[in-house]
């Protein structure tokens, strides 16, 4: 017989761990998270966060701490990386806001892991342990083991494979492989004050350009700006982080508007991400053990919404708890059942979007004209699907 109150393993302390930690102790559960960094912690990058997430970071109790850090933007905004001509201008101020009960959102992740992560130490219940990478996962009639790279063994009455887009949980239950899209990132924060004084303003902006992007927001109060430079990369990539260089960065740029193309500059870190997905998965719970945020569906970043995604998981699988507090198997397969197709659509979707952004000759033209004259309740009734989420609605009938 497995104790009740033998913890719930989470690998992982990123934002999905945080987060279903948070879901999971005000279920009343006790939860150990085992995570492999040295400290829990989220690297200097923004994150852009449709209402959605908004509606699920009220849902764990985090609204109000998180909503103080946010810039909250008038508009989203796509233009032509070559010609500079608009393409896309979408409000999002007191009409979207109406209409999906919360706004739009740009923050800083460390401030948003930190809200959750204050939540979680005030709420209790949760053991937080660091320097401890998971390498294995057992289940026995007693539970879940999760091994560690020392040979540690940590039991649990059940576990959640919170450990990201290389999830080690994800290679022992699915064991497949990645989709490398070939799309490489560079990314960096720019203190407002060396960022182009005619591209500040409170709108995430996007350029799009032949097999090539560009995205800028600002974050606290304008004070920085985040940039993210994305193109096809011609080599064979391998997923991961490398060192790139400025070479290379413009020489998948060349032609475009002058107002993008002086942004390359500014990309200080040298490092180059080279993205990738998996395949949407139409399970991803065996027994005790279940995934959650990019471990179960990871997405590229066209959409803004892994993030998101994750949060909504996070409240869906506590809901689901409730539900069957006893019968942890049965509460996996209500969570899984409830997040299988809305997160392949996001998955889906993401490529799709990503494709839309790197068009190139003909395909550039339609893509121009797609939404000219669109009002702002066509774009509402289009993204409905994604930014209409509610969470006292999360679970599957
Ligand atoms: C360039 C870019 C831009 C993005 N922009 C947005 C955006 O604007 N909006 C949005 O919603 N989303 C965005 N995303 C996606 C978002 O970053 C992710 O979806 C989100 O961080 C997923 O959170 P997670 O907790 O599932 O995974 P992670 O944040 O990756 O956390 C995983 C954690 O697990 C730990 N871990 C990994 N393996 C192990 C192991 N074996 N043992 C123990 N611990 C382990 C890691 O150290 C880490 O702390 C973007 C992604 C990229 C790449």
């Amino acid at each position: 017989m497995i104790r009740r109150e033998a913890p719930i393993l989470i690998v992982g302390g990123g934002i999905g761990g945080l987060a279903a930690a948070l879901a999971l102790a005000h279920e009343g559960r006790h939860v150990k998270i085992l995570e492999q960094a040295s400290a829990i912690e989220e690297i200097g990058a923004g994150l852009q966060l449709g209402p959605n997430a908004l509606a699920a970071f009220d849902a764990l109790g985090v609204g109000e701490r998180v909503r103080s850090h946010m810039t909250y933007p008038d508009r989203l905004v796509m233009l032509d990386a070559v010609d500079g001509k608009p393409i896309a201008d979408v409000p999002v101020g007191t009409a979207f806001r109406r209409r999906f009960g919360n706004p739009y959102a740009l923050g800083h992740r460390a401030d948003m892991h930190m809200a959750l992560l204050e939540s979680v130490q005030a709420v209790g219940r949760v053991d937080l342990v660091t320097s401890m990478r998971i390498v294995e996962v057992e289940q026995t009639t007693r539970g879940v083991t999760a091994i560690d790279a020392d040979g540690g063994h940590h039991d649990g009455i059940a576990l959640i494979g919170c450990d990201g887009v290389k999830s080690a949980v994800r290679q022992r239950l699915i064991g497949d492989a990645p989709r490398v899209s070939g799309d490489v990132v560079y990314r960096a924060m720019i203190e407002a004050g060396d960022f182009p004084v005619e591209l500040q303003g409170n709108a995430p902006v996007v350029w799009a350009g032949p097999n090539c992007h560009l995205v800028h927001y600002p974050l606290r109060d304008q004070k920085q700006y985040n940039l993210v430079v994305t193109f096809h990369s011609e080599r064979q990539e391998a997923w991961g982080v490398t060192e790139g260089s400025q070479e290379e960065i413009l020489s998948h740029f060349v032609g475009i508007d002058r107002r993008p193309h002086q942004l390359l500059s500014l990309l200080n870190s040298g490092k180059r991400w080279a993205t990738a997905d998996r395949e949407p998965l139409d399970r991803w719970s065996s027994g005790h053990v279940t995934l959650l945020g990019d471990a179960a569906h990871p997405m590229l970043q066209y959409l803004g919404q892994g993030a998101c995604m994750t949060l909504e998981d996070a409240v869906t699988l506590g809901a689901a708890i409730r539900i069957h507090p006893d019968d942890l198997p049965q509460a996996f397969g209500l969570y899984e059942r409830s997040r299988i197709a809305r997160t392949a659509r996001a998955v889906l979707s993401a490529r799709e979007f990503g494709r839309l952004i790197h068009a190139k000759g003909m395909e550039r033209i339609v893509r121009n004209e797609l939404w000219k004259g669109r009002t702002p309740e066509r774009f509402y009734d289009a993204l409905e699907w994604l930014y209409g989420w509610r969470a006292d609605a999360c679970l599957a009938a």
